[in-house]
């Protein structure tokens, strides 16, 4: 990991061609109402154009020790599709990594709020570290609820089922240690609907779930599963103190690894403003782009 790294200079005047418009928060759109759990928030000056800044990023690179490339799934790896289980990973994407992944100069993780198991089959890459729901599941290690938690949560879930399976667009897709409700399919009036009804099915359960936004989906999870901010920490724990981390998300759940790492190559996709990432890209096809190019410079 430590060995250094012949970077190439002509890479650095690369721009992004591709326009990806950024969908998100509908439900806040919505409704206005249903929140997702947020810390309070530093007034942020917009991220900055990850390959305007292509120098920078480049020599922070050169000078670490070792390096982690950190990447969310749904969004980020691979487009979203109006079904999670039509998103698929590009064949050029899944070629990257297989690459990237045999590099003894970098660590490759993808940190998502899939399942383990299906995270796993759906990257296909050996070497690769993964970690699911959130930071809940990861190799060897899962989150084992409390009691209370556990019937919180079973009741929410049916609840949920026989409340809102029947609004149009709006379906429930079981998790284990979390559901999610999805709602992209919905009308405006509909999402309304589902956000009214989700929060009175979760008003008793504050101090035990919460509700991380994603992109037309609302996620309920047990307080006890860790969040993308702590799986983040235990990924590079045992890595050198000057590893240069490189994290990509396209979430509101990825904000909290983005608060983790202060001063690394945090990128936000598809979206500058509103993140703690440092730096943004347009969409997944732009983050492919940066693969490519860090590939050629870790050869
Ligand atoms: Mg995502």
């Amino acid at each position: 990991m430590a060995a250094r790294v012949a970077w190439r200079s002509s890479r650095a005047k690369q721009r992004p061609e591709e326009t990806i418009k950024a969908d998100r928060n509908i439900g806040r759109e919505a409704s206005g109402r249903l929140r997702a759990e947020r810390r309070p928030r530093k007034k942020s000056r917009g991220a900055r154009s990850l390959f305007h800044a292509w120098p920078e990023v480049i020599a922070r690179l050169r000078k670490a020790d070792s390096r982690a490339l950190l990447l969310d799934f749904d969004g980020t790896l691979a487009r979203l599709q109006p079904r999670p289980d039509d998103v698929l990973l590009a064949t050029g994407a899944r070629r990257i990594l297989r690459r990237l992944a045999l590099s003894k100069d970098l660590f490759v993780a993808v940190v998502s709020g899939r399942r383990l198991g299906t995270l796993q089959t759906m990257i296909g890459v050996e070497g690769i570290h993964h970690v699911g729901l959130h930071g809940s599941e990861r190799a060897g290690k899962s989150t084992v609820l409390g009691k209370r938690s556990r019937q919180d949560l079973l009741r929410a879930k049916r609840d949920a089922r026989s409340k809102m399976d029947a609004l149009p667009g709006v379906w429930i897709e079981e998790k284990g240690l979390s559901f999610a409700v999805h709602y992209r399919g919905a009308r405006p009036a509909i999402a309304l609907a589902a956000d009214l009804i989700l929060r009175e099915i979760l008003a008793p359960t504050r101090d035990t779930l919460r509700i991380l936004q994603g992109d037309k989906v609302w996620e309920v999870v047990p307080r006890e599963v860790p969040g993308k901010g702590v799986a983040v920490r235990e990924l590079l724990q045992g890595l050198p103190d000057k590893t240069a981390v490189m994290y990509f998300g396209d979430d509101e759940t990825d904000e909290e690894a983005f608060t983790v790492l202060p001063g690394q190559i945090t990128v936000r996709v598809g979206k500058a403003n509103g993140t703690r990432a440092n730096f943004y890209v347009r969409g997944p096809s732009e983050v492919l782009r940066f693969l490519v190019l860090l590939e050629k410079e870790l050869q």
